[in-house]
């Protein structure tokens, strides 16, 4: 079931509206009128609260600490929720669930390091982006592999569904492709020489070459992409007032900050 809210959008979203709807006069002292006309429906799953789709093994976008799931992602969901009037719940799942997640209703939006591509944006909408990221390619230390074109005929890992996987399969043929439901189980067979190479976002690539001995990255940058947020086609007013929250959380500096506490300047 779901429920309307009313929300009232911050100044703005209330400068958008005003100036869309042609409603506002510039020396209005009015104010009630104002906020009345800068009011946007947005319903959510759950009444009063933003059900965030995520999968907790990306860090650090998201990842677990203790029972609590963190990290950049969570803390902008967080900003975001704050800005809304609405109470945030993080559901975590495997990556490949996500986009369904939010299409069938089951979470109002996708927040995980997720790249706004083409394909994607068939199915569902996306913010406007909040991050950059690149696909990084992880070997062994001791391995050959040097450069992209070394990764010919060898068998690399990818997370299922993500733009690794998508990337990697058209570049080295699905054959040479294993995919794995977690970055982590990738990298596992990695260590155990499953697999040559996994091929992953930089950001995690670093977090587990960190923390698994014996690992490197390739000097290349195979793929630069954008992060978003993933909303319903069918919640065009979440998706407005998700992108008006995003333009006031980057122009105030949270963003940048939140991005700054968790990745370390190279
Ligand atoms: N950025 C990649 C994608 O969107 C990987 C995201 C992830 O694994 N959480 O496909």
């Amino acid at each position: 079931m779901k429920f309307k809210k009313l929300l009232a959008l911050s100044l703005s979203a209330v400068m958008a509206a005003t100036l869309l709807c042609g409603c506002g006069s510039s020396n209005s002292t009015d104010t009630a009128e104002d906020a009345t006309a800068a009011e946007a429906t947005v319903s959510t799953v759950n009444d009063g609260v933003l059900t965030m789709a995520t999968n907790a093994y990306f860090p650090p976008y998201e990842y677990y600490e203790g029972s609590d799931i963190v990290g950049i992602d969570a803390e902008i969901a967080q900003a975001i929720a704050d800005k809304l009037g609405l109470e945030l719940k993080i559901e975590d799942m495997e990556f490949d669930s996500i986009i369904t997640a939010v299409q069938t209703g089951k979470a109002d939006m996708g927040l995980a390091g997720m790249t706004v591509t083409e394909e994607r944006l068939q199915t569902i909408n996306f913010s406007d982006t909040y991050a950059t990221g690149i696909q990084s390619v992880i070997v062994k230390e001791d391995s050959d592999i040097q450069t992209l074109d070394d990764l010919q005929g060898k068998k690399i890992g990818v997370q299922l569904s993500t733009t690794g996987d998508i990337y990697a399969t058209d570049d080295y043929g699905a054959d040479n492709v294993e995919q794995y439901n977690k970055g982590a189980d990738a990298i596992l067979a990695l260590t155990q020489g499953k697999i040559d190479a996994v091929i992953i976002d930089n950001q995690p690539a670093l977090s587990f070459v960190d923390s698994n001995e014996g690992l490197r990255i390739l000097d290349t940058e195979y793929v630069q992409e954008e992060y978003a947020a993933c909303i319903s086609k069918d919640n065009e007013a979440l998706l407005d007032a998700v992108n008006g929250a995003l333009a006031e959380l980057k122009a105030d500096g949270t963003i940048q900050s939140i991005l700054d506490k968790y990745i370390v300047a190279e």
